[in-house]
């Protein structure tokens, strides 16, 4: 059976081992995108070896800068956290978070985006993703390997894919660069009106990236909330005002 794109996205990996282990758990579910973003060590004979067969993964595995890179052609993405976060990202159970990712597959590759084994992600990289998963676990003690969560996150995967067939979606929703390209968009713009202050800029746009993420638009909903920005930005044409009462 031929799984989705869903690729597991590994940001700044510290250990090798892990990468390998990481490997296998996928290939074990049957998923095989793997990307790596800035390994500290790779390829590396350890991450081989954890890997047991699942080398092919490994070989393949895309190499990217940062995280951005990483979910460039993704139209849907899923960050992963072991701790609760002061800003409240949309919020999917790990069952719940493979049907959406599965789901969502039908218009493009997703992404599953998994931390560092120190610091995990940062804020900044999670504002990539439209919703936040947390595996279930004891509070006094929440987290998991990295490999370890990567394998429940792939075994949901495949109980969603082979579970349930997922009706295809008619939505398709827009890569991820697009949004990115019209966040920047709409950060120039609404500095240029003055309502947002570089000096305070405060959490506004990280609120409105996460809305716009959440919205999940499509291209031409992007092309549209691109056009109303250009308008805009336009100085505007001097308008004779047809509300005046005639004169008379
Ligand atoms: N000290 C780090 C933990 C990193 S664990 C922190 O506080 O964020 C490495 C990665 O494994 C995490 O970034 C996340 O991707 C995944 N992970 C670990 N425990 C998890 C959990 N309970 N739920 C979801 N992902 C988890």
């Amino acid at each position: 059976m031929d799984m989705p794109d869903i690729r597991v996205i590994l940001v700044r990996p510290q250990h090798p081992g892990n990468i390998g282990a990481c490997a296998r758990a996928m290939k074990n579910m049957g998923l095989r995108h793997l990307v790596l973003v800035a390994p500290q060590r790779f390829p590396d004979d350890e991450a081989t070896a954890r890997a047991a067969g699942a080398d092919d993964i490994l070989t393949h595995a895309q190499i990217v800068a940062d995280v951005r890179a990483a979910v460039a052609e993704c139209v849907y993405v899923v960050a992963t956290s072991a701790r609760e976060r002061s800003i409240a990202w949309p919020r999917l159970g790990p069952r719940e978070a493979a049907s959406v990712l599965c789901e969502q597959a039908a218009g493009g590759p997703v992404g599953l985006l998994f931390g560092a084994e120190r610091t995990g992600l940062t804020n900044e990289e999670v504002d990539f993703a439209q919703a936040l998963v947390q595996i279930p676990v004891d509070p006094a003690f929440p987290s998991l390997n990295l490999a370890a969560a990567v394998q429940i996150l792939c075994y949901e995967i495949r109980c969603a894919y082979t579970g349930a067939a997922v009706p295809p979606s008619a939505h398709v929703p827009a890569p991820g660069e697009a949004i990115n390209r019209f966040l920047a968009h709409l950060e120039q713009t609404l500095i240029a009106i003055g309502f947002l202050d570089e000096r305070h800029p405060r959490k506004l746009m990280r609120r409105l990236t996460r809305l716009f993420r959440r919205a999940n638009p499509d291209v031409n909903e992007v092309l549209i909330l691109r056009g109303i920005l250009s308008a805009i930005d336009k100085p505007q044409p001097p308008r004779r005002d047809d509300s005046d009462p005639p004169n008379t």
